[in-house]
C-alpha cells in the first residue's frame, strides 16, 4: 500500500458541509489514499474581514498539499466580497478548466441521450485579465489577451487530456475569422500542437456555428478547447444539455496545484435537511483521484456511482419514475454508493481511467505540467504608431487636417478609424463615429521609427490640444506584421 497523499478540503456552505461528509465517507470506503487537512473558506471568513473569503493561513495548506476538494461556498450580498474562485484561479495560476458533460439518460431526463464530451476552458487570459478603461465620454475598452506560452500550455493539456483518457477527437473553437492575431494565434497553435498527437482527430470550428452544433448535435464532440470567454459560455450550455448540472463535476488545474469541486453553488435553501444530492461533488473527487495518481480507485467509484443511478437509487431532485421507494437522503445515497463498489453498470457506459505507473513516484502523477517551449526573441522593428485621440463633435476630415498640420518626421498619417472602421481617407458619410479615433501614423515604406520619434510626434499633438488617450506600437517581428489592418484598408 503506497503512502496517504495529503489534499487540503474545504467542507464550505449550505449544503457543502453534508456532500462533503457523504462523498469523503465513498472515498474512505473505497479505499482512497489521501490524508484530508481541513480549512475553512466561504461565508465566515468573509463576515470575518478576508475580502477574498479564504483566510491566508489557509493557502499554507494548498500550497503544500496542491490538490484542494473544494465544496460550494455562499458568497455574501452586498458589495466589496471577492469572488474565491477567481482568486484562487489567478493566484495559483489555474490554467485549465476541465468540465466533463456527460448524459446519464433515461435515468436523468435530456434531449440528448448519447452526449459525453469534456471542455478544456483556458482559465487565465482573453478578456478576463481585467484590464479595462474608459477612454472617453463615450468609449470603454476591454483588453484580450492572448499569449503563446497561454495556448501551448492548454492546447496541449487538452490534448494529453484526450490520450490519457482515451478520447478520439479534440475540436478547437475560435472567432479568428474576425480576431485574426489574438485567435489567430490560438488556432494556429492548435494546428502546430496536434502534429504531435497523430492518433487524435481534429476539427476547427468558428465558435458561433461551434455553439450551435453544441447545442444541437452535443454528441458529435469530444474533447473541446476554447478561450477563456468562449468556454465559460459553451460549459455552461453543455451542462444544461445533459439535463443533470446538479451531477457535474469541474477540476482547475495548474502546474503546481489543482482544485476540484461541484459546478452547483451551495443551495441554502435545502441546507441542513440531508437530500442535496453529493453526486456533483464526488464526482469531481473522482477526477482529483485520477489526477493524484489512483485511477482504480477512481474508477470503482465511478462505476459504482453509475449503478447506482440506474438501479434507480435517487436523491429527490432526480426522483421519478425509474426511481426506487422514497428520495434518498445525501448519506443514504452514499451508503448505496458504498454497497455497488465492485459493481459495474449494466445500461450505462462504464469508466475506464487505466493504469498508473506503480513506482512512479505520486507526485508525477499529481502535476499534468506542461512547459511551454520558450522561442528566441523575433527580431522587432517600430514601423509607425497608433495613436488614440478623444476628440468629440468632429469630422474625420477635419480631424485629418489638423492632424496633417502637426506632423514631426519621419510620420504620414496614413488613415483614421472609428471603432475600427476606416473614415479616412475616403470613408463614408453614413459611418456612424464616436468621440474615439485611431490615428495611424507610419514611417515611409522600410523605414524603422524609434520611441524618440514617437514622443516628438506626441509632443507637437499634445501642445496644440490633441488629447491622446493611448498610443499602441507598431511593430514587424521578423518582417512580419504584427498588427491588424483597419477595416476597409
Ligand atoms: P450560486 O449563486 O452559488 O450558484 P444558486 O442558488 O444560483 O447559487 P445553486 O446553489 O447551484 O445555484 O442551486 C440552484 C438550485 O438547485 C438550488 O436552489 C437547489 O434547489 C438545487 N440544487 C443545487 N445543488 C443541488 C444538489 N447538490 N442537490 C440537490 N439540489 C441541488
Amino acid at each position: 500500500m503506497s503512502e496517504l497523499v495529503p489534499i487540503t478540503v474545504a467542507r464550505g456552505d449550505g449544503i457543502g458541509p453534508e456532500i462533503m461528509e457523504a462523498t469523503l465517507r465513498v472515498l474512505q470506503a473505497a479505499g482512497a489514499r489521501i490524508a484530508p487537512e481541513f480549512i475553512d473558506i466561504g461565508e465566515q471568513q468573509y463576515l470575518a474581514g478576508h475580502s477574498s473569503g479564504i483566510a491566508p493561513e489557509a493557502w499554507e495548506s494548498l500550497r503544500r498539499t496542491r490538490v484542494f476538494l473544494k465544496a460550494p461556498i455562499t458568497t455574501p450580498q452586498g458589495g466589496g466580497f471577492k469572488s474565491l474562485n477567481v482568486t484562487i484561479r489567478k493566484t495559483l495560476g489555474l490554467y485549465a478548466n476541465v468540465r466533463p458533460c456527460v448524459s446519464y439518460a433515461p435515468f436523468v431526463r435530456t434531449l440528448h441521450p448519447k452526449m459525453n464530451l469534456v471542455i478544456v476552458r483556458e482559465n487565465e487570459e482573453d478578456l478576463y485579465a481585467g484590464i479595462e478603461h474608459r477612454q472617453t465620454d463615450e468609449v470603454f475598452q476591454c483588453l484580450k489577451l492572448i499569449t503563446r506560452p497561454g495556448c501551448e500550455k492548454i492546447v496541449r493539456y487538452a490534448f494529453d487530456y484526450a490520450r490519457r483518457h482515451g478520447r478520439r477527437k479534440v475540436t478547437c473553437m475560435t472567432k479568428d475569422n474576425i480576431m485574426k492575431m489574438t485567435d489567430g494565434l490560438f488556432h494556429r497553435v492548435f494546428d502546430e500542437v496536434a502534429r504531435e498527437y497523430p492518433e487524435i482527430e481534429t476539427e476547427h470550428l468558428i465558435i458561433d456555428i461551434g455553439a450551435a452544433r453544441l447545442a444541437t448535435r452535443p454528441e458529435r464532440f469530444d474533447v473541446i478547447v476554447t478561450p477563456n470567454l468562449y468556454g465559460d459560455i459553451l460549459s455552461d450550455i453543455a451542462a444544461e444539455l445533459t439535463g443533470s448540472v446538479g451531477l457535474a463535476p469541474s477540476a482547475n488545474i495548474g502546474d503546481h496545484v489543482a482544485m476540484f469541486e461541484s459546478i452547483h453553488g451551495s443551495a441554502p435553501d435545502i441546507a441542513g435537511k440531508g437530500i442535496a444530492n453529493p453526486s456533483g461533488l464526488l464526482l469531481a473527487a473522482v477526477l482529483m483521484l485520477v489526477h493524484i495518481g489512483q485511477p482504480a480507485v477512481a474508477e470503482t467509484i465511478h462505476n459504482a456511482w453509475l449503478r447506482t443511478i440506474e438501479d434507480g437509487v435517487h436523491t429527490a431532485e432526480l426522483h421519478g419514475s425509474l426511481s426506487i421507494g422514497r428520495p434518498f437522503g445525501s448519506m443514504d445515497f452514499a451508503d448505496a454508493v458504498i454497497e455497488r463498489l465492485g459493481q459495474r453498470p449494466q445500461k450505462l457506459a462504464a469508466v475506464h481511467y487505466g493504469e498508473v505507473d506503480r513506482d512512479a513516484p505520486v507526485q508525477v502523477a499529481r502535476v499534468a505540467t506542461v512547459a511551454p517551449h520558450r522561442r528566441a526573441a523575433a527580431a522587432k522593428a517600430m514601423v509607425g504608431v497608433d495613436v488614440f485621440v478623444h476628440a468629440a463633435g468632429v469630422s474625420a476630415d477635419f480631424l485629418a487636417g489638423q492632424l496633417s498640420a502637426l506632423l514631426t518626421p519621419p510620420f504620414a498619417l496614413q488613415m483614421i478609424t472609428n471603432r475600427g472602421v476606416k473614415v479616412w481617407p475616403g470613408g463614408f458619410p453614413e459611418t456612424f463615429c464616436t468621440d474615439h479615433w485611431r490615428c495611424r501614423f507610419v514611417a515611409p515604406q522600410g523605414q524603422s521609427v524609434t520611441h524618440a520619434d514617437i514622443i516628438g510626434l506626441l509632443q507637437g499633438l499634445t501642445a496644440r490640444g490633441v488629447d491622446v488617450i493611448k498610443t499602441e506600437n507598431l511593430c514587424t517581428f521578423d518582417g512580419e506584421r504584427g498588427y491588424a489592418l483597419g477595416q476597409g484598408q
